[in-house]
């Protein structure tokens, strides 16, 4: 791939690597979520990439999400699972891809919606979450409707599911809570006459740190990615910088400009810092407008000619400064935001860390001017 003036660098074998490690790891199969463009590795291409590294399932938040998978061809189980009323639930259900119901109305959306095919539905409950999902006193009930439903022929109920709050703190007492609760509500569906062919909880943390939380599935984020989810807590997965998972993203853009400053000259908006000695500062032609985050003023690092640089002074909407010290750089050098970490570049964690966030944002904003490519 040839360098322009930003690049997001996917690589793909990385992801077929990852998801190959990860369905051994679990002994269990694997959805691997492809939401929000594959965490901004491209919804299709990390797709393909999944399934050819074992996923047999994708996993998506919205119906678009779903549709444009099956656009790019994809022909494998897809789960989506956060719509509104009045979606087209009838498009999915066309397009052979499982929705998730949270509630009787939602059920009753997916059956109008169904009109005579037997929609594959999975059921979400929620089990301390308190997001999505039918709240514990109406698991009853939508089993049971749900059960007349497959009985009349109009769905198929092929999982029951919930989602963990904390599953990157392995000792917080919410996971047992949680999976005690998602224990009760499969016994509710069984009574309710319900087989499901999958019941899943874990995340990548939960799927990684919770070997009893893996069911018959478990949905993969951000480890498929090469990143980790619980960062410091996974010794036998580790990432950058071991061998493992291997970070499938990295981040480059070229120097603008390169130039000399006295001491006593400060920098960018607010004049948050200033040279305490005579230094070469260059220009990183990205900023916030391209996700590179606010947050990474005066904190974050990025490798030019195979060392760390600090950024100085705020990062803009469209460009940011590093110190070059007293070393020669040229404009057009390249600029590693942050990659694998195996050459002495950052990582998204890192990144993360910088900015006070989580590795899933920094990956899936990045973007905006950036130009990406697969390779
Ligand atoms: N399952 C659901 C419902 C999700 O929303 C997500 C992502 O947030 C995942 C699984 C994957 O999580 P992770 O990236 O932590 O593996």
């Amino acid at each position: 791939m040839t360098r322009g003036r930003a690049d997001i660098v996917v690589e793909l074998p990385a992801i077929r690597h990852n998801v190959a490690l990860l369905r051994q790891h679990a002994g269990v199969p694997v959805m691997t979520v492809v939401k929000a463009d594959g965490y901004g590795h491209g919804l299709a291409p990390a797709g393909q990439a999944a399934r050819e590294g074992g996923a047999t399932w994708l996993g998506v938040a919205t119906i678009d999400e779903a549709l444009a998978l099956r656009a790019a061809g994809d022909t494998g189980r897809v789960l989506c699972w956060l719509t509104v009323p009045g979606e087209d639930h009838a498009a999915a259900i066309e397009a052979d891809v499982d929705v998730t119901v949270y509630s009787r109305a939602e059920l009753a959306e997916v059956v109008a919606a169904a009109a005579g095919r037997a929609a594959r539905v999975q059921v979400k409950v929620d089990t301390g979450l308190s997001r999505g999902g039918a709240p514990r006193g109406e698991w009853e009930e939508l089993f049971r409707r749900c059960a007349d439903e497959e009985r009349a022929g109009r769905i198929r109920v092929t999982g029951v599911w919930s989602h963990f709050a904390c599953s990157d703190e392995p000792d917080h007492p919410a996971n047992d809570a949680q999976q005690a609760a998602f224990d009760d509500a499969l016994a509710l569906a069984a009574a309710a006459g319900l087989s499901p062919e999958v019941r899943h909880l874990s995340n990548s943390a939960a799927a990684l740190l919770r070997p009893a939380a893996r069911y018959d599935l478990v949905r993969l984020g951000l480890a498929s990615y090469g990143l980790d989810p619980a960062p410091g807590r996974s010794p036998d997965l580790r990432t950058a910088h071991r061998p493992g998972l291997l970070p499938a993203m990295g981040a480059v853009a070229r120097l603008a400009m390169v130039k000399r400053v006295a001491a006593g000259e400060s920098v960018s908006y607010g004049h948050t810092w200033t040279a305490d000695r005579p230094t070469t500062l260059g220009l990183v032609p990205v900023g916030y407008a391209d996700g590179v985050p606010r947050h990474a003023g005066n904190r974050a690092e990025v490798l030019v000619r195979g060392k760390r640089r600090p950024v100085r002074g705020r990062v803009c909407m469209d460009q940011f400064v590093v110190d070059l010290g007293d070393d020669h750089a040229e404009p057009g050098d390249e600029a590693w935001l942050f990659g694998t970490g195996l050459l002495g570049e950052p990582t998204a964690q890192e990144w993360a860390e910088w900015c006070d966030t989580i590795s899933y944002e920094i990956v899936s904003r990045i973007g905006g001017r950036f130009r990406r490519g697969w390779v």
